[in-house]
């Protein structure tokens, strides 16, 4: 902080990502990346790439990638927009829907990073407890005077709403933004793409960091009614026009195309979500039910900070957040079968 500052900047503490440490090679299930790589048909569309292309600017439309999500989707291109990374378009979607002042709903226990953009733009954050169980309750967001903004699956706990669930919260909101991040939706549960066509206030994000393998490449978009989607072209317009760059796009095009290798990961990060959660809860360990690629678990006699470091220790890296309810909790990201079993030997041996 020095005098240069702008005044707002210094009161910012801005969002604090996952550690990527260089020291050694560790189990790294601490970012919700994903375990396998991208599509070969990614791999090969960057390989054919021309470097020479690079010398020019990326298409500001990103109409092949918009029309690509478009068939996806079942949408039309004008009902999508394309950011670097989600993170980008949660910010993009923030500085869209809000003045300065205005009331966003959020759980208590979500994505860490909405209570960042609440004070960056200068919004009157509301946060709503989940319930004893860690659900988000339905009923609570009856009729809020505001935007709300909801991860679901939620993180970290991985728990999901159901799509009617999501219905009677937009049915209930009808005159305010309703943001939905499904970042984690491909491993479980129920999008709310369907409901677009019918709720003019839904937004809904997706990424490409998590099911499609592509965390590095910074893609993300979001899909709503077009009247949303171009208020988000109008920041995107008055800030960076080439946000999606030339191999982002072209890769994030091929992801696409490869409907069978992303159907195989994200079924095999399921599965080995599902077995690990037996094995932890054999253990006497409490595991929140995850639609995600991750779990929120708890060990009735040892912290989550404990815990955690005492991984780290032994080359094991998960997430821990010092937050009240969550304290005694560790998010450990699903990696691939040899890696967990490796996680639980570790395990193992420091609960014993
Ligand atoms: N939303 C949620 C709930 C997330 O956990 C993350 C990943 N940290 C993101 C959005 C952002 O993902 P990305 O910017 O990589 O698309």
């Amino acid at each position: 902080m020095s005098k240069f500052w702008n005044k707002h900047l210094c009161g910012i503490a801005p969002y604090t990502p996952g550690e990527q440490p260089k020291d050694k090679k560790y189990i790294k299930l601490n970012t919700n990346e994903c375990p396998y790589p991208p599509s070969p048909l990614v791999i090969q569309r960057i390989h054919e790439y021309s470097a020479n292309f690079l010398r020019l600017y990326p298409d500001p439309e990103t109409t092949g990638l918009k029309e690509a999500l478009a068939k996806t989707y079942n949408l039309q291109p004008q009902n999508i927009f394309t950011g670097n990374g989600s993170d980008e378009i949660l910010a993009f979607a923030f500085m869209s829907f809000f003045n300065k002042g205005d009331k966003v709903y959020f759980p208590d226990v979500t994505y860490s990073f909405y209570t960042v953009y609440a004070a960056f733009f200068e919004l009157d954050e509301q946060c709503i407890p989940l319930d004893n169980n860690f659900n988000i309750r339905v009923s609570d967001y009856s009729s809020c005077d505001g935007g709300i903004i909801i991860a679901n699956p939620n993180a970290p706990t991985g728990i999901c709403l159901s799509c009617s669930e999501v219905e009677t919260i937009l049915k209930n909101n009808k005159n305010h933004i309703v943001i939905i991040d499904e970042a984690y939706i491909d491993f479980g549960g129920e999008s709310a793409v369907r409901l677009i066509p019918h709720y003019e206030n839904l937004l809904v994000i997706h990424t490409f960091s998590k099911s499609r393998a592509l965390a590095g490449l910074r893609l993300g978009y979001a899909l709503g009614h077009e009247n949303l989607i171009r208020a988000l072209e109008c920041v995107k317009f008055s800030f960076n026009s080439y946000t999606v760059n030339n191999l982002s796009l072209a890769a994030g095009i091929a992801a696409l195309e490869d409907v069978d290798y992303f159907n195989e990961i994200r079924s095999k990060i399921v599965a080995t979500r599902n077995k690990t959660q037996k094995e932890l809860e054999s253990l006497g360990f409490m595991v929140l039910p995850s639609s995600a690629n991750f779990i929120f678990v708890s060990y009735p006699v040892i912290d989550g900070k404990t815990l955690y470091s005492n991984l780290k220790k032994q080359g094991v890296l998960v997430r821990y957040f010092s937050k009240q309810r969550i304290e005694n909790f560790i998010r450990i990201t699903i990696g691939t079968d040899t890696e967990m079993s490796l996680f639980l030997e570790v395990l193992k041996k420091e609960i014993r």
